[in-house]
């Protein structure tokens, strides 16, 4: 699809956005979508760089999972049931919310793991960075995870201007939400942590109105 992009100088220009993406026979899209140079534009005009977001379809057969991505400015819609993708096919449908989430999930799987246990880590340091840093408004990513046997990375955002905290989680903690996950995936972290297709920490921390 084309889409057309409005830019600071008064130019628009349009590129050409595919309409799906296959990550089995694109494999180079993987990278890009982790470091963040995925979909970046530059103005013809004035060469001011540009990351839009758009909804768009990304499959990974090899993972049984297709990606529904909605941007950022869909989230309240996608809440109030008002954007959603109907199942085609069968593998499996995952709603993301923005690219910074896309690119965090790729990575996840990426790194070969279980998305619900990462969130309910998410979810830990969440809770945990609140009561250190009540006053600053905070934001907790996946890094990763070098070492296949050693801790997992994440990142916190916010607790200082311009810089990022990393914080380290055992991957016995990683092992045990995993285990709690597989024995009880119904149990109310997990549950809670899923919005129909949607799974994300940020259900648990949506405001009022969009529950
Ligand atoms: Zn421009």
């Amino acid at each position: 699809m084309k889409q057309k992009i409005p830019c600071f100088c008064d130019n628009t220009f349009t590129v050409e956005i595919p309409d799906e993406i296959d990550l089995d026979a694109n494999p180079a899209y993987i990278d890009e979508i982790i470091n963040g140079a995925f979909l970046n534009f530059t103005c013809p005009s004035c060469g001011k760089k540009h990351k839009p977001e758009f909804d768009l379809t990304i499959l990974w057969p090899s993972k049984n999972i297709r990606f529904e991505i909605f941007q950022e400015l869909g989230r309240g819609e996608f809440y109030r049931r008002k954007k959603e993708v109907l199942e085609k096919g069968p593998m499996k449908k995952e709603t993301i919310i923005s690219f910074p989430e896309l690119s965090e999930r790729i990575l996840v799987y990426r790194d070969g793991l279980e998305p619900a246990a990462v969130e309910a880590i998410k979810y830990y340091l969440y809770v945990k960075a609140e009561e250190n840093y009540p006053e600053e408004e905070l934001d907790i990513w996946y890094a990763e995870s070098r070492d296949p046997e050693g801790p997992l990375e994440f990142h916190i955002h916010g607790i200082k201007k311009d810089e990022v905290a990393v914080m380290k989680v055992p991957r016995s903690l990683y092992q045990k939400t995993l285990d709690d996950y597989r024995k009880h995936p119904k149990s109310e972290i997990f549950e809670s942590l899923r919005v129909r297709s949607y799974l994300s920490v940020k259900n648990m921390m949506r405001p009022e109105e969009l529950k």
